[in-house]
């Protein structure tokens, strides 16, 4: 095999804009390229399309993508397209005439991907059209459809293990984000992989932090977290239909662009708000767990669950919709024991007694990461079988470690006013009675008249709530889920109310950190950056409206992040940026050059200083017509420090037209000297090799021009 892992590093650095694989990518690619056959386990966002599509288009031939999600083929052939990869799409979405033309241009050789459903794919006649073409790989995403052990189990996936019975020779790459091992022995001996490779990488997603709130004024909260998170899109996770469209309502009131989504609505509705979201031309979208499926917006930065999800693996699956492109995002959730109460319920009602029951020892696990009290990213993977060494640094808890106390004496009391109203009262009621209220059902039952009415009245009702939570992750009391959710003693109890056990509390400090970003002034650095960040996914919105894609496919938002960090403002520094490839470049480089420097002049206008970019002012004035002098006269510098300043421009690729300055007799005894003297030579000695006929000036753009070897 002459192809090898350094052409596909070069086309990894030419069509996508990246200096290096991801961790496992390389591996992948290389023993795709040698004809293995490859299964690959990723976290959504981990970077599966890469491991086909470059070998796609360092291999002759074309790679047939088999993919479930048509909507989503469009933007991911778009993406394609927009990074000079040939591409196209067959599903059954489309015309007759339209199918005709990409099947002819993939007969032509001039494709290098092209995606079909498994549908088209199966469809008469097409085994016989592929066989007229040079194949060179199979990918199937979403392997794990093909499992009916997975969770979107799809009959016609089953009958993609004819691929390998009329493709015996040519590769197959099968990719999916989630396989547990039933579901990925199933993968391999269904699609009939020949002793494949298994790359099993990390589900962890650092970029997401995770954070859990007390479910109590949610509104208020989240309008808080939106402020800061200015503009940035992002999904808002309710229980019911109805509460999407109320939340949906409130944001809107308090000005926020939202909209809402869930399986009630029409089809063209939701079709709709996902387009809108898609685009970037709605913030917010307030949605059921319907939402999501399917969409591969990348810049997602954040997600919130205003109920607490009913498992893990729904938990992990939804915040995993955020930060697909690898940059800073939030998963925030809030965590009432309400929500917990509905949900046992929903699932004791709705399903049969074995499976609920197992719904419910999931429920279990959910809640307790809901009340962890150490890291809570450790949990999450511990969950799905991943252990991890050390604590993730970006949780709530982390951040934020809670402190431990001796809580026997709470617990006491607790448990002894539990004792006395006979096990008769839930968390609610309980917490009534500790507290002192005089609320009718504490009145009616005679509560009030125990021992223990009102001995807890110093502690807040969400601490106590919290400590009750500790005490039922703990064992040290029951809820009856059968008997109206009222608190029961164990033994437990008793070893701690008779036998003198001691217990300990974790103590949480009101959550401050949440607040800090906005208390912290933020630098000038980085308000510059955001305010160019902001401009420069103006100019993106742009480009994507008039494309017809959703933003994300011009340039993700870490490449964005990258560029207002690093304001290139010419070819080399840009194509230095991670995402801009060649061909984006020469689509979109020269836009968002533009657009960098007009910010930086105009910052510099209003005396920010930015450093590395005076040169770029000069450039500015240059280009609205004002000659090296009159530059110098405004901005108060030497006529000198000016030609410098289009002698680098010149040297960083910038138009400046030399002929303008020099003739073409200086400049040709002025590359004598050079070629005398080496290029390396001081300018000093050049003007006096030169017999001082030349000035300086002339010298420093000759020099400039001839380094860049251009011709006169
Ligand atoms: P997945 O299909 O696993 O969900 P994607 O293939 O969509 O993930 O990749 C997620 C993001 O990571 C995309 O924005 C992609 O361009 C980016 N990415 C992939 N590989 C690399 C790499 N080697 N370097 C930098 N970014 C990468
Ligand atoms: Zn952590």
């Amino acid at each position: 095999m002459s192809i090898g892992i350094r052409e596909a590093r070069e086309a990894l650095k030419l069509y996508f804009g990246y200096d290096q694989f991801r961790p496992m990518q390389e591996q992948i690619i290389s023993d795709i390229l040698q004809g293995k056959d490859v299964l690959v386990l990723m976290p959504t966002g981990g970077g599966k399309s890469v491991c086909y599509q470059v070998p796609a288009v360092v291999m002759p031939g074309l790679c047939v993508v088999v993919s479930p999600l048509i909507a989503l083929m469009k933007d991911q052939v778009e993406a394609l397209l927009v990074n000079g990869i040939p591409a196209a799409y067959l599903n059954s979405s489309q015309s007759a005439e339209e199918q005709f033309e990409i099947e002819n241009k993939c007969l032509s050789g001039a494709m290098k991907l092209l995606y079909v459903s498994p549908e088209k794919l199966l469809s008469g006649g097409f085994f016989s059209f592929l066989k007229r073409l040079n194949i060179s790989l199979f990918a199937v995403d979403e392997a794990h459809c093909i499992s009916a052990w997975g969770h979107d189990f799809r009959p016609e996936y089953t009958q993609l293990r004819a691929l390998k019975q009329q493709f015996p020779t040519i590769p197959v790459v099968a990719l999916t984000a989630t396989a547990d091992r039933l579901t990925q022995k199933d993968i391999q001996d269904q699609l009939q992989l020949r002793q494949p490779e298994v790359f099993l990488s990390s589900f962890d997603r650092p970029n997401i932090n995770l954070t859990v709130l007390p479910g109590q004024n949610r509104l208020k909260k989240i309008t808080d977290f939106l402020e800061r998170h200015h503009r940035q899109p992002g999904i808002i996770y309710c229980l019911s239909r109805k509460a999407t469209e109320d939340l949906a309502a409130k944001l809107k009131q308090n000005g926020y662009s939202t909209t809402y989504y869930h399986a009630g609505m029409s089809s063209q509705l939701r079709a709709k708000a996902q387009e809108a979201f898609l685009r970037d031309d709605v913030q917010i979208v307030c949605a059921t767990i319907a939402f999501g499926m399917g969409i591969d917006k990348s810049n997602v930065r954040w997600v919130i669950h205003y109920n607490l999800p009913k498992n893990i693996e729904s938990y992990y699956q939804e915040i995993g919709r955020a930060g697909r492109d690898g940059a800073k995002s939030e998963a925030l959730l809030f965590y009432s024991f309400g929500d917990v109460i509905n949900l046992r319920t929903m699932l004791s009602d709705n399903d049969k007694a074995q499976a609920a029951e197992l719904q419910l020892v999931k429920l279990e696990r959910m809640q307790q990461f809901a009340e962890a009290t150490f890291c809570r990213r450790r949990i999450l993977l511990q969950y799905f079988g991943e252990t991890m060494q050390k604590d993730c640094g970006n949780c709530d808890i982390c951040r934020n470690p809670p402190t431990s106390f001796d809580g026997t004496l709470i617990v006491q009391k607790a448990l002894s006013a539990i004792a006395r109203t006979q096990e008769q009262v839930n968390m609610g009621l309980l917490v009534d009675v500790l507290r002192g209220s005089r609320n009718s059902q504490v009145l009616s039952s005679g509560y009030d008249r125990i021992k223990t009415y009102g001995a807890g009245k110093e502690i807040g009702s969400l601490d106590w709530h919290r400590y009750l939570h500790q005490m039922l992750n703990a064992g040290l009391v029951e809820l009856a889920y059968d008997q109206n959710y009222t608190l029961k003693l164990t033994d437990q109890s008793r070893q701690v109310l008779f036998e003198g056990r001691r217990v300990n509390l974790v103590k949480f400090e009101e959550v401050k950190q949440a607040e800090e970003p906005r208390l912290r002034e933020k630098p000038k650095r980085e308000i510059i950056r955001d305010a160019l960040f902001d401009k420069l996914r103006a100019l993106r919105k742009k480009l994507a409206d008039e494309l017809n894609v959703p933003p994300y496919v011009v340039f993700t938002d870490s490449t964005l992040q990258e560029m207002s960090t690093e304001k290139p403002s010419n070819r080399i520094a840009m194509l230095a940026i991670s995402g801009v490839g060649a061909q984006k470049f020469e689509r979109y480089g020269h836009d968002f050059i533009n657009e960098i420097i007009a910010f930086v002049t105009e910052e510099q206008a209003k005396g920010s200083t930015i450093k590395g970019a005076t040169h770029l002012v000069t450039w500015e004035a240059y280009q609205r017509g004002y000659s090296p002098e009159e530059i110098a006269q405004q901005r108060k510098l030497n006529p000198i420090t000016v030609y410098s300043h289009l002698a680098t421009l010149l040297e960083q690729g910038y138009d400046v037209p030399v002929k303008d300055f020099v003739t073409k007799r200086e400049y040709n005894a002025i590359v004598e000297a050079i070629e005398t003297l080496g290029p390396d030579a001081k300018l000093k000695d050049l003007y006096e090799h030169l017999g001082e006929q030349h000035e300086y000036f002339k010298i420093r753009l000759s020099l400039a021009m001839y380094k860049k070897q251009y011709a006169w």
